[in-house]
């Protein structure tokens, strides 16, 4: 729908939780230091919309593992991620249906501990976050195998901006982004065929034709996934 598949609804939805829990936390925070009923409440709502999108961000998350490419790297940090994940929708979750249940009859030492599993649970979505920022900034998961290649490569070949139309104040060049030096820097510097080369003497024999990234394996008990 609208050109989204499951990565790019996963990185959409994932700002519900992300937004909405730790705003519940700080105004859980804030109703405390000033004792003001209004803050209760937006820390309650936030909390409970908070909670609703964290399924929707784990839900669509999973669908998100079962069909990218991906490789030994983007599988270990997507497995800490979803681990995460995981405790941080018990938290939440365990904290919306306490709240729904007992806002109106909590004591002191109950609102306390309510707060302290706020703040913790909002420590569990921080890390949450940051091991998915990793997979997409860190390993490109969620990109497609070509849509990755085709950038290499235009980022290789460079550009250049007419003087005004720059991204900083004044003209300049982009020449190719992994140039080795003495390299003709005209020529893109990625590789791009992979069949025109001579292997040295006494190289082990292997085939040059293209092959799918090396893959990896899984611990029992891992369900089935795309690779
Ligand atoms: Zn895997």
């Amino acid at each position: 729908m609208f050109g989204y598949d499951w990565p790019r609804l996963h990185a959409a939805l994932n700002d519900l939780p992300t937004a909405l829990l730790l705003m519940a936390a700080l105004f859980e925070l804030l109703a405390l230091a000033s004792r003001k009923e209004s803050f209760r409440v937006v820390s309650f709502w936030t909390l409970v919309v908070g909670a609703i999108g964290a399924v929707a961000a784990v839900l669509s998350g999973l669908q998100a593992e079962e069909s990218i490419a991906h490789g030994d790297a983007v599988h270990r940090v997507m497995e800490s991620h979803e681990l995460l994940a995981f405790v941080t929708l018990g938290i939440f979750g365990v904290l919306a249906l306490w709240r729904i249940w007992r806002e109106h009859r909590m004591g002191r030492a109950e609102r306390a501990l309510v707060l302290g599993l706020m703040l913790g649970g909002a420590g569990v979505l921080t890390a949450t976050a940051a091991y998915g920022g990793r997979l997409v900034f860190d390993h490109a998961a969620g990109i497609p195998t070509e849509v990755l290649t085709t950038e290499i490569e235009n980022r290789a070949a460079g550009h250049a901006h007419a003087p005004g139309e720059g991204h900083g104040d004044e003209a300049h060049d982009h020449g190719p982004a992994t140039a080795p030096v003495g390299a003709d820097s005209t020529q893109p510097a990625v590789e791009t065929g992979g069949s025109d080369h001579v292997d040295s003497p006494g190289t082990p024999p292997h085939s040059h034709e293209a092959q799918e990234p090396p893959g990896h394996s899984h611990p029992a008990g891992t369900p089935a996934h795309e690779h």
